[in-house]
């Protein structure tokens, strides 16, 4: 059976290249870093070269990039860090209502523990107002944090704009870029943003690792304490094979980008047009004009998704109903109610995620397979309602 995997903003396949690139680093080049033998000089040689990569693909400095553990661990970082240096200035934080739950947890945690937060609304294509951040500004306010790409509904958010109202008010600026990195062109510097999140495996990089940039001269309290590894301000033994896929998968995407980008958005474009013109009560939520490359996130009138992701699985079809980390719990996405979506037609919802090893052949297959599964839902879904059940 053909296999077509459509989900990769869940997460994406290691590439040859990246794989070949971590493999000494196992059992050949195991040095610790923080030792003083050869061996660890050349784990050592190893971090510094990763951490220009991924500097490269961002506009940073080598040294404005502290490796985490994953995405979340930079967004907890960067929100708790920051939380706690400037407590004595302010506990207001602005964030939205569409963001990934690494940071609203994050932020409902600080609430537990005397912190504010305004959650800003979006507009029906998942957009932030500039003028509603500037107004939800108070001088308690320390930190505004926005994410880069939504990882439902893939809007790109005016994230220049809304840094510069923040560095206008003197607000340290956080962006959650982890959707965004190696699909938008991203300079921190052109942005004029303070720390990013980012994270390796959504870019062909290996799971279990992620960085934030902090911009030089930030000083954030620091999440994990420990050891003096990374400049002393993240404890912990370096997982130097992941951070040279990353870098690796970093140096990759920087090369690639406008290819990817083309690849990536034709495809995602044909399956929407596909999908229209094929079946009928299908609408496109998020904006078209800001958007990531690869999202197509589609409802179905008429029917669950959770039965239509089921029976696209038996295909060899793999798409997800929301997020990844959500789609396991049956809480209408808290992303597409932001955007105004009524709970009926967010359970018909599916997100569809192209990206580099996906074919026109492969779009094809999943629409044709798309179309009779609607179809057989649709008229089970239509017996059921003339039977009143
Ligand atoms: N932020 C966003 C927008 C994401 O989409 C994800 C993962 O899906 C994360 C953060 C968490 O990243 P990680 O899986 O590396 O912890």
């Amino acid at each position: 059976m053909r296999q077509v995997y459509l989900d990769y903003s869940a997460t994406t396949p290691v590439k040859k290249e990246v794989l070949d690139a971590m493999l000494p680093y196992f059992s050949e080049l195991y040095g610790n870093p923080s030792s003083l033998y050869s061996i660890a000089s050349e784990s050592k040689e190893a971090l510094v070269k990763a951490r220009t990569q991924v500097a490269e693909l961002i506009g940073a400095q080598e040294k404005e990039i502290f490796f985490t553990s994953c995405g979340t661990e930079a967004d907890n970082w960067a929100v708790m860090g920051t939380a706690d240096a400037l407590k004595d200035k302010g506990n207001h934080i602005i964030t939205t209502k569409i963001e990934h739950h690494a940071m609203l947890h994050s932020c409902e945690f600080l609430e537990k523990h005397g912190y504010d937060v305004t959650y800003l609304n979006v507009d029906e294509g998942g957009r932030v107002n500039p003028a509603d951040l500037e107004s939800a500004i108070t001088d308690k306010t320390i930190l505004i944090s926005v994410m880069f790409a939504n990882n439902e509904v893939g809007t790109i958010e005016p994230i220049k704009e809304l840094a510069g109202i923040a560095k206008k008010h003197k607000i340290l600026f956080h962006t959650d870029a982890v959707q965004a990195l190696g699909n938008v062109e991203i300079d921190v510097k052109d942005l004029g943003v303070d720390m990013m999140s980012m994270s390796a495996h959504k870019i062909y990089g290996p799971k279990g690792i992620g960085a934030l940039y902090i911009r030089k001269g930030l000083r954030i309290s620091n999440y994990l304490h420990g050891g003096a590894q990374e400049n002393k301000r993240r404890a912990g033994t370096e997982n130097l094979a992941g951070i040279v896929g990353f870098g690796k998968a970093a140096e990759l995407a920087r090369v690639n980008l406008d290819e990817h980008i083309r690849h990536s958005s034709e495809l995602r474009d044909y399956l929407i047009e596909q999908v229209q013109e094929k079946i009928d009560h299908v609408y496109v939520n998020g904006t078209m004009e800001h958007r990531h490359p690869g999202n197509a996130n589609l409802t179905f009138e008429f029917i669950e998704g959770e039965a239509m992701l089921l029976y696209l699985d038996m295909s060899g079809i793999a798409v997800s109903t929301g997020s990844a980390c959500s789609s396991a719990s049956l809480t209408p996405s808290h992303v597409l109610d932001a955007l105004g979506i009524p709970v009926e037609r967010i359970h018909g919802t599916l997100r569809f995620t192209v990206g580099d090893m996906t074919t026109k052949e492969d779009i094809d297959y999943v629409v044709d397979t798309l179309k009779k599964v609607v179809s057989k839902l649709r008229e089970i879904s239509s017996v059921s309602s003339e039977k009143g059940w």
